[in-house]
């Protein structure tokens, strides 16, 4: 809400990748980080291509994807950096955002995870790379999951129900199976199980269970808007 978008972009749509009119994105991302005390020529953002690539960002970084689509870092799903001012952005519209902040290392991470970066683990790997590049203890993180398409909503068929069975020994929590081989999945879980089994504390993590096709009057939803539509945001930053 309070961004400058059109239909079927309305109103704060945060990415440029999604078809929406360039400088509208340019307003609503200088208006979300003012709200935020962040310059906004100083977001770093990727091109997110539902992989397993997680990009340890440095200062010289500081910029990239800010205001245009060009200098995006490209192919990653999860951003990490241990510099401070250096502002963390990642989009979704149903895909689960995971934010990590190791408070003890004085590092954070953003990552965005749709069924296949879940499969692919890259939440638990997000884990595992930063205990290798910022010595962070996965005991020590404190883990945000945010709003994304709950299990009221997000319906799935016999591939996905099978590569969650085969990847997760708990899949009779994350799937309630229905006739017609079909399932409804619940991807933020399957985002919380895969931190604890990196030995990430349960009360650490905050599960926002807040569903984005429930609240479209909050969110964007990519399933139930015929695929056009905006891209809310999360971002992190040390101060
Ligand atoms: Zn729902």
């Amino acid at each position: 809400m309070g961004g400058v978008s059109e239909k079927p972009y309305d109103t704060l749509n945060l990415a440029f990748h999604t078809g929406d009119d360039y400088r509208a994105v340019q307003v609503n991302r200088e208006r979300f980080t003012q709200a935020l005390g962040i310059p906004a020529q100083d977001l770093v953002a990727a091109n997110q291509v539902h992989g397993a690539n997680i990009c340890r960002i440095e200062i010289t970084d500081k910029g990239k994807g800010a205001l245009d689509q060009q200098t995006v870092i490209e192919a990653t799903d999860s951003l990490m950096t241990n510099t401070k001012g250096v502002p963390l952005i990642a989009f979704f519209a149903d895909c689960v955002p995971v934010m990590f902040l190791d408070p003890q290392k004085k590092a954070i991470a953003i990552t965005h995870a749709g069924w296949k970066g879940t499969v692919l683990k890259i939440g638990a790997k997000t884990v595992r790379k930063m205990a290798f590049e910022y010595g962070s203890n996965p005991k020590d993180l404190l883990v945000i999951i945010g709003p994304a398409i709950g299990p009221c909503h997000y319906e799935v068929d016999g591939p996905v129900i099978e590569v969650f069975q085969n990847n997760f020994v708990e899949w009779k929590r994350l799937l309630e199976i229905k006739e017609d081989n079909k399932a409804q999945l619940n991807l933020g879980e399957a985002n919380r199980i895969q931190l604890l089994e990196e030995g990430v504390l349960a009360e650490n993590i905050t599960l926002a269970n807040i569903c984005t096709a429930c609240h479209q009057d909050l969110f964007y939803s990519h399933r139930y808007s015929d695929g056009k539509t905006g891209r809310l945001a999360g971002a992190i930053m040390l101060v």
